[in-house]
């Protein structure tokens, strides 16, 4: 095999809490986790001569060491010493620095790509071992489908599917750097106070998954970090707001943000938001999106 192509889909996060910080700075997270059906395709080639080269239509996206998909392949390559060089074209569908782990999505994609392309027999669990290096959503972007995701992200349970229901996916124009946004939480909690600032209620959110109840689930849906996005950027208040008037059940931010996404249950409701968003300010173009199980379908 020389040439193998990935879809590799982005997540949201139907909640996401922070439980603590470590001396080392590292959050530990508890945080529900789910693809959704919005995909970035890698193709990644053999070429004779030693080298990494990458190519991407994004051209803000870097293509050296600092794009994931390069170091999860230069990983791979120094561990079990592949001296056949390795092409990656990344077209990429995902919004970038939007809180929809798309990077992330394209490193677990690379290094499933060159597990199978150098036939390495590496399994799930030892590709989310080398995964976690990387970065800390990669684990759940090699296992995908809907998980529970704790210590820094490294620690997954699998939990049931959402019902089924429709997402409006809004990102708005500014871009927000993950880095920025928990060092701006960690000052959030020395000022108010760890206890002082909103925390979901993530075992609730599991257990409406349990019972298959996408109105408990909706409920329960929350983001301990929509608080430090929002001041900066209040356009994610202001999207929220108008997706809930206009028929979302459920309105919420995704990861450190700034991509907001609703929960629609009428396709009129989300055909209308989805219209009403096609002339507002500061936004990207609106896209509808589902929920994606694979191994259900
Ligand atoms: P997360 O949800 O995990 O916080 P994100 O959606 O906020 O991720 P990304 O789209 O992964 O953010 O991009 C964040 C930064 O990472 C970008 O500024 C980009 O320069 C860099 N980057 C590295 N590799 C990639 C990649 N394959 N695709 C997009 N951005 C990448």
């Amino acid at each position: 095999m020389d040439r193998i192509v990935m879809k590799k889909p982005a997540k949201i996060n139907l909640g996401l809490d922070i439980k603590g910080i470590r001396d080392n700075g590292y959050h530990d997270v508890k945080m529900v986790m789910q693809t959704v059906s919005i995909c970035d395709e890698l193709v990644l080639r053999k070429l004779d001569e030693d080298t990494v080269i990458m190519k991407t239509n994004v051209c803000f996206v870097p293509t050296d060491d600092r794009n994931l998909v390069v170091r999860a392949i230069k990983m791979l390559k120094e561990e079990f010493n592949i001296k056949s060089g390795v092409r990656a074209d990344l077209k990429k569908v995902i919004p970038v620095s939007a809180g929809m782990a798309g990077g992330s999505t394209d490193a677990a994609g690379a290094l499933q790509a060159m597990n199978e392309l150098f036939a390495l027999g590496l399994s799930k669990e030892e590709l989310k071992e080398r995964g976690v290096k990387l970065g800390a959503d990669i684990p759940f972007c090699i296992e995908g489908n809907t998980a529970l995701s704790e210590g820094i992200g490294e620690v997954l349970t699998v939990l049931p599917k959402p019902p089924h229901a429709k997402l409006l996916v809004i990102k708005p124009k500014c871009s927000v750097s993950t880095k920025w946004v928990y060092e701006e939480y960690d000052r959030l909690v020395k000022e108010k106070g760890f206890d002082n600032l909103y925390h979901p209620d993530i075992d609730k959110i599991v257990d409406a998954l349990k019972n298959n109840d996408l109105s408990a689930l909706c409920t329960q849906m929350g983001n301990t970090l929509e608080e430090v996005t929002i001041k900066r950027h209040p356009i994610i208040k202001e999207l929220k707001d108008k997706m809930t008037k206009l028929g979302a059940i459920k309105a919420l931010m995704s990861g450190s943000g700034p991509t907001v996404f609703g929960v629609f249950n009428e396709d009129a409701d989300l055909n209308k938001a989805k219209e009403y968003f096609k002339d507002f300010k500061g936004i990207d173009e609106p896209f509808i999106c589902e929920f994606l199980n694979e191994d259900e379908e």
